[in-house]
């Protein structure tokens, strides 16, 4: 059994439609039999960052914004990926931005603050749960506060094998990273299929897994390209993103015993599609944020165990239902739990809504 968990950054509803609507084209989410809705909100915030959403995705638990992989006293939490390791599982996560970045990071990394690149950077370079990581971020390896070359530690010190490029790597080699790029990867108009290339090149080296895989994937920048409220970026990110969602369920579809599950930490930008002139003929897209909003996210799923993915959930309900799918139950850390801020009812507040506390 075999568990691909994407993730698009700041991918609610509108950016997917939007992207349909624009590429005139049938998008691979709308293959998916399975459908959900996922409720976002932090421990801390109703409106969740990178960090505490991809916390929840990854563990059982909401946490504070900011925070990557603990509670909000700081209790470093267990994520899906750690679990499936220790049940046998290899692992692997590919990314556009830094594979230090909160969303990755969540995955394998505990810290308080997100921040924390240089920690980040250490405690991936020192964990034996990650088979393999394609992604950038190169500078917080090699220009780092306390000068060590992490790229060097971990070839001599922790078996990695490490790569600049997808084309230089021994695809039957059991640890390797690929960091790709100083920064985070080139915006998508940039950087070609990169994204779609390394879940391919992941795949195949996580084919040869013996009792299945865990492969996690971020489409990193529709986030960058909503906060800058820029429609052509978003776009090419989306679609980069559904090639990259196409290459996991044709892999599904091909192989079968593959839970594919494509879900978003929290919508970025505020987007509607109104025509501005009010006649319902031509939507044009509209942000009303540059940051991130409270709107739900959708949970599309393929494969066994899919239709656990239906109705409204919270973030923190997935990771429970990838394990039940992999045969695993009640795999728990005791911790309890911490729900954060509950949206009671909205209610017209003079000339604007907004939700009472
Ligand atoms: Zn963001």
């Amino acid at each position: 059994m075999n568990v691909i968990y994407m993730i698009g950054d700041g991918m609610a509803l509108p950016q997917v439609y939007a992207a349909m609507l624009a590429s005139h084209e049938k998008m691979t989410f709308s293959q998916f039999p399975y459908i959900g809705v996922v409720d976002t909100h932090s421990a801390s915030n109703d409106i969740t960052d990178s960090a505490a959403g991809g916390t929840a995705l990854a563990s059982d638990h909401k946490t504070k914004n900011g925070m990557v992989g603990m509670t909000p006293d700081f209790i470093p939490v267990k994520t899906v990926l750690e679990v499936l390791k220790e049940q046998g599982k290899e692992t692997g996560i590919v990314v556009s931005c830094y594979v230090t970045h909160a969303t990755p990071a969540t995955f394998y990394a505990k810290v308080p603050k997100r921040k924390q690149y240089d920690d980040i950077a250490m405690q991936l370079a020192e964990t034996e749960n990650v088979n393999l990581i394609i992604g950038g971020g190169r500078k917080y390896f090699n220009q780092r506060e306390d000068s060590l070359n992490l790229l060097e530690m971990m070839v001599d010190k922790y078996g990695w094998k490490v790569y600049d490029t997808l084309a230089d790597i021994d695809e039957t080699c059991k640890k390797y990273a690929v960091i790709a790029n100083d920064d985070h990867m080139p915006p998508a108009a940039e950087r070609g299929d990169f994204l779609p290339r390394a879940v391919k090149t992941a795949l195949r080296t996580l084919d040869n897994a013996e009792n299945g895989f865990f492969l996690m994937v971020e489409g990193s920048q529709i986030d960058f390209a909503c906060h800058a409220q820029d429609s052509t970026w978003m776009m090419d990110e989306m679609l980069d993103f559904d090639y990259a969602v196409k290459v996991a369920l044709d892999y599904a579809k091909e192989k079968g015993n593959t839970l594919v599950v494509v879900t978003a930490d929290h919508e970025t930008g505020g987007l509607t599609m109104p025509d501005p002139n009010g006649k319902y003929t031509n939507p044009v897209f509209n942000y009303s944020t540059r940051s991130h909003t409270c709107l739900p996210v959708m949970v599309y799923a393929y494969g066994p165990g899919a239709e656990q993915f239906t109705g409204w959930m919270q973030n923190r309900d997935l990771k429970a239902k990838i394990l039940n799918a992999c045969g695993f139950e009640n795999i728990g850390d005791g911790l309890p739990e911490y729900d954060g801020p509950q949206i009671k009812a909205v209610k017209v507040n003079h000339d604007s809504y907004s939700i009472p506390k």
